[in-house]
């Protein structure tokens, strides 16, 4: 036999691309795993190549590392024959290793498969040296190399497998592993090459005819470590290019996340929207339906709070609502939810087992708005009027349970505001009238049904008469007579107050102009003017048309604002309210002690005239406060140098108070009610007996 020798540099060597093939392959079954669609194919694909390439030169430098007595070559096609079969029982091994799983009877088979693939390739290898006589192998040490072939695939393919998903330290174990792995297929290599004897006197049939090793070898360590370097450079690079993706996602997801939740937050309170609640409503008649329990939706609405926001400014009206929100969060339960569905409006689904719990949640809740709120120092006092309805019972869907809840909450406003009713059925009737009585409104302009009613006012104590305040009715044709505060606040929703205003306007003016050339001059008429009217850009505009159309001095009008709503918008309001006095126009501040304004902005108004609002009059007798309150205001509006008005006189008590207080005028029904043009004429005539033309009317 020939002795065969070993240069230990390229033993060294193949060893070392073992163990970076292993590494590669490692890495490889790692992307492929990861990868999703044809990413994953292309990933198996350059794995089995690189993996198969490297084991291959492994195998083909082990080779090259031995010498015979001899000259040895090799057979290219046969050569390249082994190559090929390393990279088809690489590429087999990879997918084995990127299932999903793996159990021990496909880990056998696969082991065997592989084992037996990578044996192949060596023997083929051996075969490309077309030695005459053939190689002779020993049978044990040949059953021992395709055993550590096997054996070595299973551990290789059981590393793999564990080790393909992103562990925290999976780069010193993948290194630990390929180690292993390069150490078991060097095994087997030498073990085969252990197993080979060459019969003295062979003759390497490739050594003519194939490739000088020398070159060879350099050739194939040069493209062993291409292929093994590129395949780890491309693996690390799109690992980054992962990381940051998926970097990208979590700040994407992030994003994402911050818009659902601005999208269903109210901003200012950071409540949820009607579009959360709605959707926690949908889940909670869902829920309920599938357990038979029952829950409460509550509709509030802040009584007063338009006051202080038109007193104050949005500033304050918002950090009022912040701590207002607060208040409510905070007398509810986690699991309920609190939504902020409009400027003061606020909806509360709670879950319930008793109605009780929902009156006195509503009970809690209203006291602690009740108690007043600090705010930059001030004051505020507010209340709010509650609305519920129960699921199930008063309503079986989203939209019938909101409506309902509403519909409530507008019964505990009508009775008196600072109280929560549930709801009835009755209350739906309602809503519908509304909507009825809009769609009447429109037509009641054309068809002339809206009359004008004038109250007489009169020189403090009891005459005489210095003029009319109008006062707009509706000659409904079935309801009857219906009163402003029935259609009034219809009418500023739906913007038809504009066109109504007008009209008001214009027959007010044209009834004065009447009045005035039948004798009655001096007489002044007052007409209401809407928040929506004052803000109207043709305001100057239609009132300076319809004192011209009719003739009238303007000194003859009067234009009642009340004190809300010159406080809207301060600065608006005195520049509008300065243009109507300069056309020559009264102004009167109508509801007077029920706003909040300050003594400074009273100095600049151009008014001629404030007027005491009825609620203090109301109780003068009772409340001793009131009487201070009206004292004061009489006091403040002579410093000030404007006419005071007091309205709703009803009683000869209240008349002689508020003339000794100093009042300038009374109105009220003590005095006259607001009557027909023709009715007022006559009972003043009745009364008197006799017109007197030039003064007015003494009663
Ligand atoms: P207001 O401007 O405060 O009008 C005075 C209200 O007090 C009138 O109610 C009048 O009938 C009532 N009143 C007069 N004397 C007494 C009294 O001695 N006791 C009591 N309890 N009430 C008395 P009315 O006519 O129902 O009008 C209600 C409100 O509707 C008015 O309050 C005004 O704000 C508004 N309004 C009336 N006409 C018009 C109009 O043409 N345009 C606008 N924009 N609003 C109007
Ligand atoms: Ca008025
Ligand atoms: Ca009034």
């Amino acid at each position: 036999m020939f002795e065969g020798s070993y240069n230990s540099l390229l033993v060294l060597f193949s060893l070392f691309v073992a163990i970076l093939a292993s590494y590669t392959a490692l890495d490889m079954a790692g992307r492929v795993s990861s990868a999703t669609g044809r990413a994953a194919r292309w990933w198996l694909v350059g794995g089995a190549c690189a993996m198969g390439t490297g084991i291959w030169s492994m195998h083909f430098i082990g080779m090259l590392a031995f010498s015979l007595p001899i000259t040895l070559g090799y057979d290219p096609v046969v050569t390249a024959l082994s190559l090929l079969i390393a990279i088809a029982s690489s590429g087999f091994a990879l997918w084995l290793a990127t299932r999903k799983e793996l159990p021990w009877s496909r880990l056998a088979c696969g082991s065997i498969l592989m084992g037996v693939g990578v044996a192949a390739m060596h023997y083929t290898g051996m075969a490309a040296m077309r030695m005459a006589p053939g190689i002779q192998y020993n049978p044990l040490l040949f059953a021992l190399s395709v055993v550590i072939a096997i054996a070595a695939s299973g551990a290789a393919l059981w590393i793999a497998f564990n080790l393909r998903r992103l562990a925290p330290r999976v780069r010193q174990l993948r290194a630990a592993a390929a180690v292993v792995m390069g150490i078991a297929i060097v095994g087997m290599h030498y073990t085969g090459m252990a197993a080979a004897q060459f019969p003295l006197g062979s003759v390497c049939g490739a050594a003519r005819t194939g490739v000088d090793t020398g070159w060879l070898a350099l050739v194939i360590v040069i493209i062993a470590l291409a292929v093994l370097g590129i395949a780890l450079i491309v693996s690390v690079l799109d690992l980054r290019m992962e990381a940051r993706t998926a970097t990208l996602a979590i700040s994407l997801a992030e994003a994402n996340q911050e818009l659902t939740y601005l999208a269903l937050h109210d901003t200012l309170t950071k409540l949820p929207n009607r579009l959360l609640l709605e959707d926690r409503l949908n889940r909670a008649i869902a829920g309920e339906n599938r357990e038979g329990g029952r829950f409460a939706l509550m509709y509030l609405d802040l009584d007063g709070f338009k006051t202080v926001n038109d007193a104050y400014g949005h500033h304050i009206g918002d950090q009022l609502l912040v701590e207002v929100a607060d208040r409510i969060r905070s007398n509810v339960r986690d699991q309920d939810t609190v939504a902020r569905v409009g400027g003061d409006e606020f909806v509360l689904l709670v879950k319930i087992t008793e109605p009780t719990d929902a009156a006195n949640l509503s009970n809690k809740l209203r006291s602690a708005v009740e108690e007043p709120f600090r705010i930059n120092d001030r004051l505020l006092h507010i209340s709010t009027s509650i609305g519920i309805a129960m699921y199930p019972g008063d309503g079986q869907n989203r939209e019938d349970l909101l409506a309902n809840a509403d519909a409530a909450m507008y019964h505990a406003k009508a009775s008196g505001r600072n109280t929560y009713c549930f709801f009835e059925t009755s209350m739906n009737a309602n809503v519908h009238e509304q909507l009825q009585l809009a769609q009447e409104l429109r037509l009641a302009l054309e068809r002339k049904e809206l009359v004008l009613q004038y109250q007489p006012k009169f020189t403090a104590p009891s005459g005489p008469v210095i003029g009319v305040e109008a006062l707009i009715r509706w000659a409904h044709p079935t309801r009857g007579m219906v009163g402003p505060d029935q259609f009034i606040p219809l009418s500023e929703k739906t913007g038809l107050i504009v066109p109504i205003g007008e009209w008001v306007l214009d027959e007010a003016c044209r009834q004065m102009s009447e009045w005035h050339k039948a004798g009655r001059h001096g007489w002044t008429v007052s007409v209401n003017l809407s928040a929506l009217q004052f803000a109207h850009v043709n305001l100057l505009k239609t009132v300076s048309n319809a004192l011209q159309r009719h003739a009238l001095e303007p000194r003859y009008l009067t234009l009642e604002v009340t004190e809300s709503t010159a406080m809207r918008d301060a600065d608006a309001s005195l520049r509008i309210l300065q243009q109507l006095r300069d056309m020559g126009v009264q102004i009167s501040i109508d509801d007077f002690g029920t706003g909040y304004s300050s003594l400074l902005y009273l100095k600049r108004l151009p008014a001629s005239e404030l007027k005491i609002d009825r609620g203090f009059i109301r109780d003068l007798a009772r409340d001793t406060e009131d009487a201070a309150i009206v004292s004061a205001i009489v006091a403040l509006g002579q410093t000030l140098n404007l006419k005071i008005v007091a309205e709703g006189v009803e009683t000869e008590a209240q008349q002689a108070f508020l003339t000794g207080l100093g009042c300038d005028s009374l109105q009220g029904y003590l005095l006259g009610h607001p009557m027909s043009a023709d009715k007022l004429i006559a009972s003043i005539s009745n009364l008197n007996g006799l017109i007197q033309a030039d003064e007015g009317v003494h009663i």
